[in-house]
């Protein structure tokens, strides 16, 4: 570590600083000698797991998920089992003793016992590397032995994800208990100058980190004032405590939809005059966002303004996986760099802000990274910052001998050590294993691969990428019916992004502004009104109209489907690519007003406003798909490789279709089935769900909008019994696509079986209800099953054909697995669908609401009530059609509520012995439209695949949210006949094949043949 600067007087401050990195960042590395850290050293067995796992990808993977697991394993039978289903699958290549004692000595070998007890011990030795004790009383005997090392500390709380409000206040107690233990034991520690004094002053010697989501269930970017406030009003009494103490509190980053949250309960809270002139506050920022260099820009300018310096941890960030497969999946923008070694150069950057900035900021650099923390360490040095000016920090249990080389530097070194049980903590220990592993990992390159030093301590080379910015997504114009280009699913708006909160808040307000228009019948092109209204209301506030409708009857049904018949001929001529451009261009004029049809939803159906926004995008998708799907369709395919024949084979609209949509998808499931048959040459008379007749007007117009000629949709509100009912027994129609109850489809599909004066049998598409279970396995992660059957029941009140409605789960999980669901349901919001804050919004209608309510009363007849939400004092606002979630216990199989479809948010807990009983229970209905299993067992997974037989079965992830083409949808048993809406086969139910064959041969001579099969 050069102190003298003439050398460098000549050369410009980068050059000369790169010089005094690689000058520190070797002096490091000399101090590290070849010292490795206990986990990756040679002489233990877990080093040699490590090794192995680090061998061969798949190993390390089965390796990741045999750890996660490990913790819900009760007996060493079930640890034998889970270890040959992990490591004996095909592919995985086992270290040869266990291989042996897998597979060679047979299913029920001695050996496996042995193998469980030793992996055990080695699992909860690896995890005790890592974590420091139970809690502050076991803990504080491991902090000692820190300080006597020369380490200072700053404490976690480990635990399982908190889903409810009892579980949040548990974890705050758990800080509470940090606060009240420590700090009197701390004030009898020796003292320890490096670590308990800064430039600035003396530092608490007890340092507590806190992560925000551990305090609120149900934060929520969407919700983003209202979880704002929840955090701040459990934070409170924990800062105020610390404060009193005289301790450190540090705000953890976790995943990038909470940071800005995050930023924002820290900023705020300091802000109020009891913190203003807190000192011993810290937050973090993580290097691996691309807009990080903002972040850490506005929270400097921000601890100028409000007067007192705050600690910064500059980190790269724990959840890079995590980000990249996420935004992957939604199609949003990748928020963290692609490249790690633009992490690095970002690092480095950063550093540099922040120690150019040390009149308003502490800065801590928590790395493991060799070079990264001698560029922090040689800038200061190169600012004149002193070394107390500053702190490294490191993980409890990672990269010692790099700690002891900080030590022998005399910097102050803090170690973020985890308190908590073992087995929870084992969440924790997969996190640090996949660090520790990861190929890039600069403690595997350095103590494993033994990459030179070298390239160790070379600069990161940016890539070409580095300078991006974090990026919006484009604009999409209309697809190109001559290159469409690949499908991809609409991106689901997220609303961790500020402008996309802000553009829903203003499209509820314009939307809300417009409400009660008047929306005529569309027949023929015309504008047609007769006299009966129907009037649509919101589900939340029924007082409020949000459009009144013409009701058509039987009279106005016979000129729809008239006019559909006379548009018929003409549109099922015009070409495929035309038809397909039609709806394109509906899906780019859905795409500009997306935020104003989702309010409209939320308005008129009742939907929250992700869910509303998540129907929208699915009806773009099927725009989408179906457009390409049909443009597949219309490709020729012959077959000529015969000679003396021609064959060719096409499709051909069926006529006129009737699509009969359900209100509970308004948008989505209406444009499919429309779409489909109009992209296919059919002409189509719409008849919309009663309670949400606007939102089909609207997609009408939409369609007009797009170019589709007069006659060729017709639009007619009316009621079932009138309209619907001629409709289905018109003999001019050839086609029915319907979508709702099992009572009404049968119906239909009885009236259209004799068919007087027709000549064709008539086709028809019925999509009905579900009874869908989730089972939940004796090894399933609790915290995936809780939170996936709470969304999966009562998300839209429940109201969805693919919602969960019995959840089964197997006898040794059922208690912890009742308790936390319990608790987690009751700390859902229910409330009006337009409050960011709401989970379960009102249901439909009234009507809705007393069937509901019925089924609930037969519950309590027929098994234990575990929750009953009851009406808030006062009851529900503004007489909206609300029923609270209901979760009923002990349910035999064969109960009503265990059989009939409620369509509330109504579930039946069923306990199975075993996992086989657990699938003869899922099965013993007449639907089977969508399943779930949640297992951390390979062989319960592949079982379930092969004979849990339903339309879409769902496995460790919920049952609702299918998206199109990924997940096409659909079941069958009472849920339905026909294929599956949004897959490759759909629109093939809206035509008829025809073969037309000549016969080219003329006396004698045939032009050649050739193989032109597609
Ligand atoms: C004391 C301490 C506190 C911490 N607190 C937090 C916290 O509050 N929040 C948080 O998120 N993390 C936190 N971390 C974890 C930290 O973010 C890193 O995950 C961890 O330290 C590994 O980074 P490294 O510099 O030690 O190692 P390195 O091996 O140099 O870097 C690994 C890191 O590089 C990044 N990376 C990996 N691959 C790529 C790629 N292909 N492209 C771009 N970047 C990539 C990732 O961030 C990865 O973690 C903390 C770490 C420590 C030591």
């Amino acid at each position: 570590m050069s102190d003298e600067p003439d050398h460098i007087a000549d050369v410009s401050f980068d050059e000369a600083l790169e010089e005094q990195i690689q000058t520190t960042a070797r002096r490091l590395f000399a101090l590290i000698r070849d010292d490795k850290p206990a986990l990756l050293s040679q002489e233990r067995l877990q080093a040699e797991v490590m090794d192995w796992a680090m061998s061969d990808e798949r190993l390390k993977v089965e390796m990741l998920r045999f750890v996660d697991v490990f913790p819900t394993l009760r007996s060493g039978g079930d640890i034998a089992r889970h270890l040959r289903e992990y490591f004996a699958q095909e592919g995985v290549a086992p270290p040869p003793a266990l291989r042996w004692a897998l597979t060679a000595a047979g299913p029920h070998s001695p050996l496996l016992p042995i193998a469980a007890t030793t992996i055990r011990r080695q699992i909860l030795g690896m995890a005790r590397r890592f974590i420091v004790g139970r809690d502050a009383g076991a803990a504080v005997h491991a902090l000692e032995r820190l300080r006597d090392e020369g380490m200072g500390f700053t404490l976690d709380v480990l635990g399982e994800a908190s889903v409810s409000a009892s579980e949040a206040t548990a974890y705050q107690e758990r800080y509470f208990d940090l606060l009240d233990v420590l700090p009197a034991q701390a004030a009898a520690w020796p003292p320890l100058r490096v670590v308990d004094d800064a430039a600035w002053g003396p530092l608490p010697r007890v340092n507590v980190s806190i992560k925000v989501t551990s305090l609120y269930s149900q934060i929520d970017a969407l919700d983003y004032d209202g979880s704002v406030s929840a955090v701040k009003q459990a934070l409170r009494p924990v800062f105020r405590k610390a404060r009193d103490v005289g301790a450190f509190l540090n705000l953890d980053l976790e995943q990038f939809r909470f940071r800005d949250l995050t930023y924002t309960v820290f900023t705020q809270l300091l802000d109020e005059d009891e913190f203003r002139e807190f000192e011993d506050a810290g937050i973090v920022v993580q290097a691996y966002l691309r807009d990080s260099e903002r972040d850490l820009r506005t929270l400097i300018d921000w601890t100028r303004a409000h007067g007192t310096p705050i600690a910064i941890r500059l980190v790269k960030g724990a959840y890079w996986d995590y980000e990249t497969v996420l935004a992957r999946q939604e199609g949003w923008p990748i928020p963290v760099y692609a490249d790690k070694s633009d992490t690095d150069a970002n690092y480095e950057r950063l550093a540099r802000v922040m120690l150019e900035s040390t009149d308003a900021v502490r800065p801590a650099f928590a790395s493991h990274n060799v070079r990264s923390l001698a560029a922090a360490v040689a800038t200061a040095q190169h600012l004149g910052i002193p070394t107390d000016g500053f702190e490294i920090q490191m993980l409890h249990g990672m990269g010692d001998p790099i700690k002891s080389a900080f030590s022998q530097l005399g910097i102050r070194l803090r170690e973020y050590t985890p308190v908590g049980e073992l087995i929870p903590g084992m969440a924790y220990l997969v996190r640090r294993l996949l660090e520790n592993t990861a190929n890039e990992s600069f403690l595997r390159r350095t103590f494993v691969d033994n990459v030179d030093v070298d390239q160790l301590v070379a600069a990161p080379a940016p890539s070409s990428d580095f300078a991006t910015p974090d990026e919006r997504l484009p604009r999409v114009r209309a697809t190109d019916p001559d290159s469409p280009g690949r499908f991809r699913n609409q991106p689901h708006a997220d609303f961790a992004r500020e402008e996309n909160r802000r553009t829903a808040a203003a499209a509820l307000e314009l939307v809300r502004a417009r409400l009660g228009g008047r929306h005529p019948l569309m027949i023929g092109g015309k504008k047609v009104s007769t006299g009966e209204t129907i009037v649509s209301t919101n589900p939340a506030r029924p007082a409020e109209i949000v459009g009144v409708l013409d009701c058509g009857g039987a009279a106005e049904a016979e000129a729809a489907v008239a006019a559909a018949r006379a548009a018929f001929p003409a549109w099922r001529d015009v070409p495929a690519q035309e038809r397909a451009a039609v709806l394109f261009r509906g899906a780019e004029i859905m795409r500009r007003e997306l935020a104003e049809l989702a309010a409209l939803e939320t308005f008129e159906a009742g939907k929250p406003l992700r869910e509303a926004d998540a129907d929208v995008g699915e009806a773009i998708d099927f725009l989408e798909y179906y457009g390409r799907e049909a443009l597949r369709l219309a490709q020729p395919r012959r077959f000529d490789h015969v000679p003396g024949e021609t064959n060719e084979y096409s499709y051909e609209p069926r006529g006129v279709a009737v699509v009969l949509a359900p209100w509970n998808f308004p948008l989505a499931i209406l444009t499919g089935m429309a779409s489909a048959a109009l992209v296919t040459g059919n002409t189509v008379v719409v008849k919309p769900a009663g309670p949400t007749p606007v939102l089909a007007a609207r997609l009408v117009r939409i369609l007009d909008e797009a170019g589709v000629p007069p006659g060729t949709v017709n639009f007619l509100p009316g009621r079932g019994d009138a309209a619907g009912e001629a409709l289905v027994c018109h003999p001019d129609v050839d086609l029915i696509a319907f979508t709702g109850s099992k009572e009404i489809g049968l119906h239909i599909i009885r009236r259209t079986a004799s068919h007087p004066g027709r000549a064709w049998v008539k086709h028809v598409i019925a999509e009905m209800g579900g009874k869908n279970a989730i089972i939940v396995d004796g090894d399933a992660d609790l915290d995936v099953a809780v939170l996936e059957t709470v969304s999966s029941a009562f998300g839209y009140a429940g109201q969805k054909c693919s919602a969960c409605s019995r959840v089964i789960v197997v006898e040794s999980a059922r208690d912890e697995f009742v308790a936390r669901l319990v608790e987690a349901t009751r700390s859902l919001v229910v409330g009006p669908p337009d409050d960011p804050a709401t989970r379960v919004p009102p249901v439909i209608t009234s009507a809705a609401r007393d069937s509901i309510e019925s089924y609930i009363e037969q519950g309590r007849r027929e098994a234990a009530v575990a929750l009953a939400t009851p009406a808030p004092p006062g009851g529900w606002p503004d007489g909206g059609h609300y029923v609270g979630p209901h979760i009923f216990v002990d349910v035999d199989p064969r109960a009503v509520i265990a059989q009939e479809e409620i369509f509330g948010p109504v579930l039946a807990v069923i306990a199975a012995r075993d996992f086989g009983r657990a699938l003869d229970i899922a099965q013993d209905s007449d639907y089977a439209l969508t399943g779930g299993l949640i297992s951390r067992s390979p062989a319960n997974i592949a079982r379930a695949r092969r004979e849990f037989r339903v339309g879409n079965l769902y496995i460790n992830r919920g049952t609702t949210g299918a998206m199109v083409e990924r997940q096409a949808f659909g079941g069958f048993k009472m849920s339905g006949l026909g294929s599956k809406a949004g897959g490759p086969d759909y629109l093939l139910q809206f035509v008829t094949p025809r073969v037309v064959t000549e016969n080219t041969l003329r006396r004698g001579f045939a032009p050649p043949a050739h193989d032109n099969r597609p």
